[in-house]
């Protein structure tokens, strides 16, 4: 029986790992994709406290190493379901993953993070790695010299925009909005580029092309104008989604599909935690991810007793 399963092993996952090993306890984090999660994609870090600068890789494997020389196990697998143990004298679950495998312990710590929203729209799916794609830093190099567009006005779409920059010939920034959800500081940065041009109030009406990525069509929003902007390649930056379906039995999701829980991360089911950007919260920064990690863990290692 496991003390402490956690069910992904990006920053909020790995950060409770390590508090977990640190009380004495054992902690294996099941991981269906990259250690590190979606921070691994981030070309720089410059806000979490104490750490100047760093890339999201370096970040990431320093995680996974302080964590697994804790002793912490890292076992490459979809969790899909959480039971609750049948035998009522027992406190525990039941974890399966997608490949048939079961794991039991005797608290969970939910993870899972966000993944990429979509933008929903024709061909988006089709042309996803022939022009289309949702990470700058694992595919800006391949769109060298070239003309791209990034969608988004979050910092994940300045910062993308901001690498981009280093390749690419130009640089379209797509927002549906005149004011950035990002950082003042990201978009000054942007701003000083020679090569961004900004196209606000605009969404993406179509995608042009068949093998590859050809043009956007753009609609501004306010004089209902379409334009055609030729760019070999996209970067939907667009913010993130929960994916928690798989637990609504045992955890409870607000209308958005993130996991509420207490001040200790605890879920409506006693002995299930959550934390980091797949709870219901206000703010989702690496930072906050980290602080539901060693918080959940601490509360987790406390009900076990
Ligand atoms: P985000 O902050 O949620 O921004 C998403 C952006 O996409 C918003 O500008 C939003 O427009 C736009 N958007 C959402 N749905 C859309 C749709 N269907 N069509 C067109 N545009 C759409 O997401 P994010 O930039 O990925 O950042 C996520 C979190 O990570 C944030 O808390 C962010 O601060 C943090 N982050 C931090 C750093 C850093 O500190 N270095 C780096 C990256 C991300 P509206 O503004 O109009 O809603």
């Amino acid at each position: 029986m496991i003390d402490v399963l956690i069910i992904g092993a990006g920053p909020a996952g790995l950060s409770a790992a390590i508090y977990v090993e640190r009380a004495g306890k054992h902690a294996v984090c099941l991981e269906a994709m990259t250690v590190g999660g979606q921070i691994v994609n981030t070309p720089e870090i410059a806000n979490y406290p104490g750490i100047k600068k760093i890339s999201g890789f370096e970040f990431s494997m320093g995680l996974y190493e302080q964590a697994t020389e804790l002793g912490a196990d890292i076992i490459y697998e979809q969790a899909v379901k959480i039971r609750e143990t049948l035998n009522p004298e027992e406190k525990g679950f039941t974890v399966l993953t997608e490949s048939g495998k079961e794991f039991e312990a005797k608290t969970v710590i939910i993870a899972t993070g966000a993944k990429n929203r979509l933008l929903g729209i024709d061909k988006e799916e089709s042309l996803t790695g022939r022009g289309v794609s949702y990470c700058a830093t694992c595919d800006g190099a391949f769109f060298r010299g070239k003309d791209v567009a990034v969608n988004g006005g979050g910092n994940t779409a300045l910062e993308d925009a901001l690498f981009l920059t280093n390749y690419c010939n130009k640089v379209y920034i797509i927002h549906r909005r005149d004011e950035f959800r990002g950082e003042p500081k990201n978009v000054e940065a942007v701003k000083s580029k020679e090569n961004v041009e900004f196209v606000l109030d605009s969404t993406i009406d179509e995608l042009k092309g068949d093998r590859n990525l050809e043009a956007v069509v753009v609609r501004n929003k306010n004089t209902g104008e379409l334009r055609e902007i030729p760019v070999a390649g996209l970067f939907i930056a667009i913010g993130q989604e929960p994916d928690n379906v798989a637990f609504a039995d045992v955890a409870l999701l607000d209308e958005k599909g993130y996991i509420r829980a207490d001040e200790s991360c605890m879920t409506e089911t006693p002995g299930i935690f959550v934390a980091g950007d797949c709870r219901t919260k206000a703010v989702r920064q690496l930072t906050t991810a980290a602080s539901d990690g060693a918080v959940a863990a601490l509360a987790a290692c406390a009900y076990i007793g």
